[in-house]
């Protein structure tokens, strides 16, 4: 398995582990750009949203779902964030891992 996230969900790879649960794996950022930085990804692999179908409808709906949850863990919620998926290279996607992230200052 040569996917980075795809090692770092399934433990091959170390990280900095914020959050588990069945469908989804969240870590800090390694190069934070803001003060909470983590990415929320799900195990599995999906490359981008131009990768996503009709399949992975539910599945995405959990990821903000686990978004909202992991705000509220780290103190963010009630002061705001902002989420961020990047896709493609023009769009910034460095990582071919579907994944949000989350940051606050
Ligand atoms: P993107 O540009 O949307 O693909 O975002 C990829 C993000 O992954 C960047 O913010 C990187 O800092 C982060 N990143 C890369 N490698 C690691 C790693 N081993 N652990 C944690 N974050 C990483
Ligand atoms: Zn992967």
């Amino acid at each position: 398995m040569s996917c980075l996230f795809c090692q770092i969900a399934n433990k091959e790879k170390e990280s900095d582990e914020v959050f588990e649960d069945d469908q989804f794996f969240v870590f800090k950022d390694i190069n934070p750009k803001t003060r909470i930085h983590v990415l929320i990804i799900p195990k599995r692999h999906i490359e981008s949203v131009n990768h996503m179908d009709e399949e992975d409808v539910e599945l995405v709906g959990t990821l903000f779902l686990t978004a909202k949850r992991m705000a509220e863990q780290l103190g963010v919620a009630d002061s705001g964030y902002r989420l961020e998926i990047n896709v493609g290279r023009g769009g910034g996607q460095i990582i071919d891992h579907l994944h949000v992230h989350l940051m606050a200052d």
